[in-house]
This record gives C-alpha cells, sequence and structure tokens, in this order.
C-alpha cells in the first residue's frame, strides 16, 4: 500500500470510529498531513501498523464523579483519564476541569501529548484527563469534596510508574494539593511522583509552576534568533491570564520585552505600561476575579468585553488561553500589523485555517507540542526528583528547562530540514520528530 493511501486510510477509520469528536479528529489531521516523508523513509512503520496503534489510545477511562455542594445537593460530573500512550514511559500529562471537556478533547490533548514529550527527549508517555466540572464560582470546600470523590476513582490507574498526572485549565496547586492528599489517604503510601505540580514545600520542582510560561518564551526566542531578532523592545500580545500567560509575561519582560495585553474568556485589557504582573496575580490567583478587575485597579489600563488581543498591534503574540482560540481573521489582523512571531503556550489554540495563513506569510509559528513542551518537561524532572528523593534549586531547575526548549527548538528546526526542506516548518519538524522516537520505540517493543 502507498503511504498517502495507508494515511488516509487510517484517518477514515478515526473519522468513522470516533463520531463528533471534532478535536481529536483535528489533532490527529495535523499530525498525520505531516507524516508522509517520515513513513516514506520508513515503510517497516507501515508495515507494523504504527500509525493506526498510535491513532487508538491504549485505555480509555470515562467515570461518574458525585459530590454535594455547600448547599447539601447532589452534583454528579462526568471524569475521564485517557492513557494514550506508554511506548516512552509511564503515561503522563495533565488534568483539565472545565465545563467544556469531553471524551474529544480529552483525547486531542492526549494525543498531542505523546508527540511533546517525545520531543523533550525524557521518559514520559502521553496521556491527559480531567472532568466537566467548573471551579469558578465553587468553594475551597466543593473543589475539595470534587477532587477527592474524583481520585476516589482515579487512584486505581495511577502510580509513579504507571500514569502520572498534573495539572492544566482549572487545575493548580489547590487542586493538585486535595488529589494527592486523597491519593496518600485511600493507598497509605507518600508516593510523591504519582502526581507532578505539587507545591515545592512537599515534593514539589521549583520552576514547575513557571515553566509552561518561561519555555514558551524560551522557544520564541530560539525562533526570533534565526532571523536576528530578540524580545528586546518588542511589543507582546498574549491571550489568557492563567499560569501559562502569567508566567509568559513574566518571562517576557525580563527578556526586555512589553506585554501590552492579556485576556480572559471575559474579555481583555490593554496596559500601554505593560501589563503589571503583580496586580494580575492578585486578581486571578488571590481573588480568583474577572480580568475587568485589572482595568478598575489601574488607570493607565481599558478593559474591553468585544474583540480579541490579536486586534492589536505587536510584534509577537503568544496564545496561552485555549483550543482555537486564534482564528483565522486573528491570523489576517496579526499578519497585517506585521507579527514577527506566533508561539502556542495552549494547546492547539490556532485553528488550521489560521497556521496555513502564517506559513504562507512567512511568520515564524511555534506548534503547541514543540513551543509549550517546559511545562511537562518540568514536571518529569520533578519526577527525576522525587525518585531520587531530592530537590535542585531554582536555577538549576530553570537552567534544565532552557537546555531542554533549545533543544526541542533545533530538533524541531533540523527534522524539517531533513524532510522537507524548510527549516522553518516547525508543525513538520515537531510531528516527525516526536513521531520517530515514538515509533521507534513502539517497533522495538512489538505489537502491543
Ligand atoms: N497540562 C500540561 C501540558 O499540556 C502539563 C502536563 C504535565 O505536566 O504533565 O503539557
Amino acid at each position: 500500500m502507498n503511504v498517502s493511501a495507508h494515511i488516509e486510510a487510517v484517518h477514515a477509520q478515526v473519522r468513522r470510529r470516533d463520531p463528533g469528536e471534532a478535536e481529536f479528529h483535528q489533532a490527529v489531521t495535523e499530525v498525520l498531513s505531516s507524516l508522509t516523508p517520515a513513513l516514506e523513509r520508513h515503510p517497516e512503520y507501515v508495515e507494523t501498523g504504527i500509525v493506526e496503534r498510535l491513532c487508538e489510545p491504549e485505555r480509555q477511562l470515562a467515570f461518574r464523579v458525585p459530590w454535594v455542594d455547600d448547599h447539601g445537593d447532589v452534583r454528579v460530573n462526568r471524569g475521564f483519564r485517557i492513557e494514550f500512550s506508554s511506548a516512552l514511559g509511564p503515561y503522563k500529562g495533565g488534568l483539565r476541569f472545565h465545563p467544556s471537556v469531553n471524551l474529544g478533547i480529552v483525547k486531542f490533548l492526549g494525543f498531542e501529548q505523546i508527540f511533546k514529550n517525545a520531543l523533550t527527549g525524557m521518559s514520559i508517555g502521553g496521556g491527559k484527563g480531567g472532568a466537566d466540572f467548573d471551579p469558578r464560582g465553587r468553594s475551597d470546600g466543593e473543589v475539595m469534596r470534587f477532587c477527592q470523590s474524583f481520585m476516589t476513582e482515579l487512584h486505581r490507574h495511577v502510580g509513579e510508574r504507571t500514569d502520572v498526572p498534573a495539572g492544566d485549565i482549572g487545575v493548580g496547586a489547590r487542586e493538585i494539593g486535595y488529589l494527592f492528599g486523597q491519593y496518600k489517604r485511600i493507598t497509605n503510601r507518600f508516593e510523591a511522583g504519582v502526581l507532578t505540580g505539587k507545591p515545592v514545600a512537599w515534593g514539589g520542582s521549583h520552576a514547575r509552576t513557571e515553566a509552561t510560561g518561561y519555555g514558551t518564551v524560551y522557544f520564541a526566542q530560539e525562533m526570533l534568533a534565526t532571523r536576528g531578532h530578540d524580545f528586546e523592545g518588542r511589543r507582546v500580545v498574549v491571550s489568557g491570564s492563567g499560569n501559562v500567560a502569567l508566567y509568559a509575561i513574566e518571562k517576557v519582560h525580563a527578556l526586555g520585552g512589553l506585554v501590552v495585553a492579556c485576556s480572559d474568556s471575559s474579555g481583555y485589557i490593554v496596559d500601554e505600561d505593560g501589563i503589571d504582573l503583580e496586580l494580575l496575580k492578585e486578581i486571578k490567583e488571590v481573588r480568583r476575579a474577572r480580568l475587568s478587575a485589572y482595568a478598575e485597579a489601574k488607570p493607565t489600563a481599558r478593559f474591553s468585553a468585544r474583540g480579541t488581543v490579536y486586534d492589536l498591534r505587536c510584534d509577537i503574540a503568544l496564545p496561552c488561553a485555549t483550543q482555537n482560540e486564534l482564528g483565522r481573521e486573528d491570523a489576517v489582523a496579526l499578519i497585517k500589523n506585521g507579527v514577527l512571531a506566533v508561539a502556542e503556550g495552549a494547546n492547539m489554540p490556532c485553528t488550521p485555517e489560521a497556521v496555513q495563513l502564517f506559513h504562507e506569510a512567512g511568520v515564524l509559528f511555534g506548534p503547541g507540542k514543540a513551543a509549550n513542551a517546559g511545562g511537562v518537561a518540568t514536571s518529569a524532572l520533578e519526577m527525576q526528583q522525587n525518585a531520587a528523593r531530592d530537590q535542585w534549586a531554582f536555577e538549576e531547575t530553570e537552567s534544565r528547562l532552557a537546555a531542554v526548549m533549545r533543544n526541542v527548538h533545533a530538533q524541531c528546526r533540523q527534522t524539517a530540514e531533513e524532510y522537507s526542506g524548510t527549516p522553518d516548518d516547525y508543525v513538520l519538524g515537531s510531528n516527525i520528530a516526536g513521531f520517530l522516537r515514538v515509533a521507534d520505540a513502539m517497533s522495538a517493543q512489538g505489537i502491543v
């Protein structure tokens, strides 16, 4: 069978077998559309059904999460854990708590995670999980009871050598704490390496909180350097105002750039003085309030409930909110305003149409599975520290993170050059480099 026909057959099977999972189909399409040159060089991967096996999760868990709210009413959510690939190590990937979570979204995230994790060069497989639970507006007690119920089911599937969850949207240090406490109580083990993203005081790694945002900026810095640019004096917009966005802003400022805007689901703020990170953290992390509170507190800022940060003139855009937030019109506006580089801090924030437009316009584009790999890479560093019952200094951990990001960037370029002659094609480079590492391990491990 020729390679294109093989890829199309796998693709058709995914669409037929998983109807209605739009985001999963999108993520699969994006990867498969890069793989032809790799499979032409490796016909053995076609013969052993590597692509077909990779598109089918090793295990998919969906479960009921019942809990009682502050009024004494019973609530029922749906929990998921998709154990996608263990070819390179224990399943690894975050948990997302958000009302939009469904099977297709968790599968898209798990699928992306396989290649992202492979690109880091560390020993971690791919997985993802979550629930359609909305932590917003819930008391700490409600969040705790939800997390305890979630872990009461999940504990039988996870473990430091089996499956290691972490945070994602809606899951931060508070949730990881409650999840860990319940796991410890049920298993009667202080198994530090079962979850990552723990607070530094009891088994967490320095720089894990900052890692995804910092890593995205390092990746953008590497891309810019290939054209003789850097962040100094550059105007930057960031979407989102969660963990990834906050630390992307911090690192851009440290490198001499100016972040003039960020957003949340209610709208966006513009502050021509540069976003005041301490104020933003206070509003989003302590008060857990909406972004309009920033403009109320700071006279130089304005809040807008309409439009997006991409309407603003900028040199660099860092989408750090959520999937498919940056569409065709946003890409057109960014290109018109002369954007130099776009690096995805979130998972799949740019639609395929937007990515195509960046490609055609020659805008440097860093796809999430490469650009945001710093978070999970630092999770793998946390696992190493837990296994050794050790804790490294912040500087030590951050310099390892920076080295991983430089390496991910170099791998993407070398692979893109080798397979397409175009080193700037980071989409093709990341997909093929990640795929080859996983495919090689799968080949060696037989048909499992
Ligand atoms: N949720 C993050 C991601 O999308 C981090 C996962 C982890 O640290 O395991 O990569």
